[in-house]
């Protein structure tokens, strides 16, 4: 079992933060930020066994998921949670993609758990508590960091870490727009093969699952549910939900 914070890759993304948004100081996991408000950062990585001959088939589990412990106080969102797009440096009709993405999850859940018309801001980035729940693009030099999420919390039990009974304040999703990114332009579906980039979608369905309240799973035999922490170019199969992830929304905001 993986911890879901990576402390070195966060640093490496706080000193991209403080390189490319002067004046911005991002507090390393973990970090007070303000009374019993802290930061966890999620780092979705490319799988690094890529090349490598596949290994004997094994068979695969749908139903597992992983709880972070936070989510988010729904009776404060009548409307579902808000959020900003920031389509700066992201493919043509990626707003879309970014949309479909959370709604995904909002429809394995009857709450209303997500805003429909997310806000479309030009200005809004990635990395600080600013009240706002974005998605941008943002270069970050290290090759094998394909997205990131971060999660702002309320540590309601003051236990210092994520647990059940904590709520989410903020979250900010970004993608690494020094890597390649595409989307399912016409819209073919299942048939549809991305090669050679990340697809938005699949990412970011990813991404969402964790603002949903979702944690990586890594074992190799869960790679066909969203939630599995690695990803490849050209992959489209976190689009779909599996059993899993859909049980895993149902446990924090019902069926
Ligand atoms: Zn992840």
């Amino acid at each position: 079992m993986s911890s879901r914070i990576f402390p070195v890759a966060a640093f490496v993304l706080a000193l991209v933060v403080g390189l490319v948004t002067p004046g911005v100081v991002v507090a390393k996991p973990g970090t007070p930020i303000s009374p019993k408000v802290l930061e966890a950062v999620f780092i979705h990585y490319e799988h690094p066994a890529k090349g490598k001959p596949t290994p004997t088939p094994e068979d695969k589990v749908y139903d597992y998921y992983l709880l972070l412990g936070p989510m988010w106080d729904l009776s404060q969102y009548p409307a579902g949670v808000p959020y900003v797009i920031n389509p700066t440096g992201a493919p043509v009709g990626a707003e879309l993609e970014v949309k479909a993405a959370f709604e995904a999850w909002d429809a394995a859940t009857s709450a209303e758990l997500f805003g429909d018309s997310p806000v479309i801001d030009g200005n809004s980035w990635w990395g600080r508590e600013d009240g706002k729940n974005n998605v941008s693009w943002q270069v970050i030099p290290d090759g094998r960091v394909i997205a990131g999420t971060w999660i702002w919390y309320f540590d309601n039990d003051g236990s210092g870490t994520m647990t059940t009974g904590d709520v989410i304040k903020e979250t900010d999703i970004v993608f690494n727009a020094s890597q390649k990114w595409g989307i399912d332009a016409d819209g073919e579906g299942t048939t549809y093969k991305l090669s050679r980039m990340y697809d938005v979608r699949n990412i970011g369905t990813h991404e969402v699952g964790h603002v949903v309240g979702l944690d990586d799973i890594y074992e190799s035999k869960y790679s066909e549910i969203t939630m599995y922490g690695y990803s490849s170019k050209g992959e489209t199969k976190k689009i779909s939900l599996a059993i899993g992830d859909i049980d895993g929304t149902a446990a924090l905001y019902g069926q």
